[in-house]
């Protein structure tokens, strides 16, 4: 540069050496001397300016060539493109964000054809814009899209105008692309804004402040008609039914603010959703109302409900308890069953509440059945007590089922539970009855068992010495010796049966009371002659206590009740005593409970109870078998019985019998140092029996005192008959047999003069009863006495009904027989 420079000012400084020297020829021969020194001095002047202005012209080409630099810079660094272009849009120059917008390097774009980088859609439009800046001298622009690297669309803003001489165009590029991206995001945002109004399910509508429609959407119009804008809004609804009072526009308009409400009937009876929302419109207030359309939702929302509330009255109307629970385990339903049954509110229920009123016994099996059936999700069934609302527990059975909903979803369980109380007592009864069956069974068959054995014993004895008897040598006295063993056996066997038929009247609550006065004294003394032999002959002294005072050993109780509780336990105390004593006796219980002392003067005390007792020195009884003994067949049970006589039905007949007579019966004992028998009576039974009138002496009746008679003896057995015949033989001038009821009936149709009918109950052909109505038909006075083999109860009763005078048990005892000659017969002289 600063060559060239000193080369271009020679070349300058010769052309003016030049120039002077001709000038210089022509003027110079005619300039005077001072001339030519002024001209000398012009020239150094000038020669000085030229060069201060040379020093000019340098600092000026440097400062165009900084500007020139700062000019490429800012044209390359430029953020617009600039592009310089030939008519057919090859490049010529370019800047840097030029070769940035096409993608390529700046250096490889040199020549390129700008088409090459326009979409195929923008490529007319570039020609157009080439054509347009080459044919005129104004600005042209034009927008395109380009083709990026990354095939991304990119959008630009040309803008070209041609050189000054006309053979290339200059032109700048501005990236538009987010410009237009907004563009098409507002259009898209309109077009939904545009969708979103048609498509709305109902519509919307504008209104002002003073209800004034400015805007109504497609869907409202359809209903409004084209005239709606310009309206009243509540001009435009054809049902009149509007809730106006919820329109904010009474209130006045709250920017901003949404309130939504339900509203049945605007149009055509249809349900609508009506929100409005203070806004601003065009620069004023004004109310944006939406309609939707909820119809089909609320009847949807109706028909659930409406199923819902069947569900639940099926839920209610049947008698299970019904619950169910989520998938918490927690209980979220109970119906109204359920609450009935346990009285508590829902509230108190629902979670574990319901837990609460479980039978703390059952609780935890309840709890691990319902929690391992969950875990599974299987059916399951639980019994469990229940707290009831009357306070009681009750059993219910719960019968659990796993729920689930419409698409498989598992959501808890559905319970049912029932009352089975009522089963669940008549389950514990049988079982109860089975154990009981069971325990009887196993009782009866050890009884049968010693039964067996009770029975043989006699009747060997019987059958053994009767056939001893028939022995032709026997002394009086072996006769004697045999024949008393014979009635021991005998009245033994009679005693079992008599024990034997007690225990069924017993249990089959036939057992009838007969209560009577009864001098107690009478009872005792009797009972201790009775047994103070048998008690001597094995070394045990017997004696008796009588506490009461006279007035008090009258009581009213059933004499043979009595008779037979103290003789059993008399009877017992000497059979269960080896050695030692056994004494007996009574005292009475005031109100005050004291007992009185022997002799005790204490007058007028009001006595309730008699206290008897029984006291042995005997083997005693076991604590454990001491409740025991007073059931029946009891001794047949005990494994190690030593070999004593006894069906083991004493205790349960005298337990019995002290029960009816509303007392009590227990033992206090030791084993091996003997035991106490207990029993009380009230001093005055209940009269619910009739009295026994028919009362007899246990006195002899003179033979002679009774006329003799004509006698007819119906009995179908004939060892029977027999029997009866010897032992009336003493009172009869002639003895008629008959075998039949009906043969009895014809005898005595035939002999008027029959004195005594001994009617057999249990007869062939016709039975004593029937027999007894039908002579009772043609003879009312011959005296008719029933004779049956079983003292069941009602039998006195039936045979007096069907006529007869009186009734004797078989075997007939000689002085039960005597007091009846004397009763019907003793005054009578043939
Ligand atoms: P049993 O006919 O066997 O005597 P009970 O019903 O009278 O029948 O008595 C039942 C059982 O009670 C007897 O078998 C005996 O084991 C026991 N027992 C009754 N009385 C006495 C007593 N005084 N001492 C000891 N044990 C007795």
């Amino acid at each position: 540069m600063k060559k060239s420079s000193q080369s271009e000012s020679a070349t300058l400084r010769q052309q003016a050496e030049e120039l002077l020297s001709k000038q210089v020829e022509k003027s110079i021969g005619k300039l005077s001397e001072a001339e030519i020194y002024k001209m000398l001095h012009e020239i150094q002047v000038h020669q000085i300016e030229l060069e201060l202005q040379n020093k000019e012209l340098i600092l000026a080409k440097e400062q165009a060539t900084t500007a020139f630099q700062k000019y490429i810079e800012l044209y390359d660094f430029a953020p617009s493109g600039y592009y310089t272009l030939t008519g057919k849009g090859e490049i010529l120059q370019l800047n840097l964000s030029g070769a940035k917008m096409l993608g390529k390097d700046r250096s490889q774009l040199k020549n390129w054809l700008f088409h090459l980088f326009v979409t195929d859609d923008s490529k007319q439009i570039f020609r157009l814009f080439l054509e347009k800046v080459f044919s005129g001298n104004v600005k042209e622009s034009c927008e395109l899209a380009l083709l990026t690297s990354e095939n991304l669309q990119q959008y630009i803003y040309l803008s070209g105008i041609l050189s000054d001489n006309g053979d290339q165009c200059y032109v700048t590029a501005t990236d538009v692309t987010e410009r237009k991206q907004s563009e098409s995001d507002l259009r898209t945002s309109n077009e939904l804004n545009e969708t979103l109004l048609q498509t709305i399910p109902f519509g919307m509508n504008i209104v002002d402040e003073k209800g004034n429609v400015l805007f109504v959407s497609e869907g409202l119009q359809q209903h409004f008609g084209a005239g709606a804008l310009g309206k009243k809004c509540w001009e435009l609804y054809r049902d009149n039914h509007l809730q106006c009072d919820y329109c904010p526009l009474h209130g006045g308009i709250k920017i901003g603010l949404t309130e939504t409400y339900e509203s049945h009937g605007i149009l055509n009876g249809r349900i609508f959703e009506v929100s409005h929302t203070g806004m601003i419109y065009n620069g004023q207030k004004a109310m944006l109302e939406i309609f939707i359309d909820v119809t089909e939702r609320k009847q949807a929302e109706f028909k659930l409900h409406e199923k819902e509330v069947q569900f639940r009255n099926l839920a209610n109307s049947g008698p299970a308890l019904i619950w169910t629970s989520g998938t918490d385990k927690l209980c979220n339903y109970f119906n109204e069953g359920w609450m009935a049954f346990t009285g508590h509110t829902l509230e108190q229920e629902l979670g574990n509440g319901w837990a609460e009123g479980v039978h703390p016994d059952d609780f935890d099996q309840c709890l691990a059945t319902y929690i391992a059936a969950f875990d599974r999700q299987e059916p399951f069934e639980m019994e469990y007590r229940l707290h009831h609302v009357s306070g009681e527990y009750r059993w219910i059975l719960d019968l659990g089922t796993p729920n689930y909903n419409s698409t498989g979803e598992f959501m808890g369980y559905i319970g049912n539970c029932f009352d089975i109380t009522e089963r669940k007592l008549v389950e514990q009864e049988l079982k109860t009855a089975k154990e009981h069956a069971e325990e009887s069974d196993r009782l009866k068959s050890a009884f049968l068992a010693n039964m067996s054995h009770e029975i043989r014993t006699p009747m060997n004895g019987i059958l053994g010495f009767a056939e001893l008897l028939k022995e032709p040598d026997l002394s009086g006295a072996q006769q004697q010796e045999y024949i008393r063993i014979i009635e021991k056996s005998g009245s033994r066997m009679l005693s079992i049966i008599n024990d034997i038929v007690d225990i069924s009247k017993i249990e089959s609550g036939l057992m009838k009371i007969n209560i009577g006065e009864v001098n107690v004294n009478e009872q005792i003394e009797f009972i201790y002659s009775f047994f103070k032999p048998e008690a001597e002959n094995k070394g045990i002294i017997l004696s008796f206590k009588n506490n009461l005072h006279s007035a008090e050993t009258q009581i009213t109780t059933d004499r043979e009740k009595l008779y037979s509780i103290l003789t059993n336990l008399v009877k017992n105390a000497i059979k269960y005593t080896k050695a030692g004593s056994i004494e007996f006796g009574v005292s009475a219980s005031s109100t005050t409970g004291s007992v009185s002392e022997p002799g005790s003067t204490e007058q007028g005390r009001s006595v309730e109870l008699l206290k008897f007792f029984v006291k042995d020195t005997g083997i005693g009884i076991s604590n454990n078998r001491q409740d025991a003994i007073f059931e029946r067949f009891i001794q047949a049970d005990i494994a190690d019985k030593m070999a004593r006589q006894g069906a083991g039905l004493g205790l349960a007949i005298s337990r019995a019998y002290v029960q009816m007579l509303g007392g009590k019966i227990w033992v206090e004992s030791e084993e091996g140092k003997g035991s106490t028998f207990y029993f009380t009576l009230p001093f005055h039974a209940k009269q619910n029996e009739k009295k026994d009138s028919q009362k007899f002496a246990f006195t002899d009746v003179q033979v002679d005192q009774v006329r003799k008679l004509k006698i007819l003896i119906a009995e179908d057995d004939e060892s029977s008959n027999q029997l009866i015949s010897i032992g009336v033989q003493k009172f009869a001038k002639e003895i008629i047999n008959v075998k039949t009821g009906t043969e009895a009936v014809e005898a005595c149709r035939k002999h008027s003069d029959i004195d005594l009918v001994l009617m057999d109950i249990q007869m062939p052909e016709m039975d004593g009863y029937k027999a007894t109505q039908q002579i009772r038909q043609f003879n009312t006075d011959v005296v008719i006495i029933a004779q049956t083999a079983f003292a069941l109860s009602g039998d006195k009763e039936k045979t007096l009904e069907a006529g007869c005078n009186d009734y004797i048990s078989k075997p007939i005892r000689k002085d039960e027989l005597m007091q009846l000659m004397q009763k019907y017969f003793s005054n009578m002289k043939e």
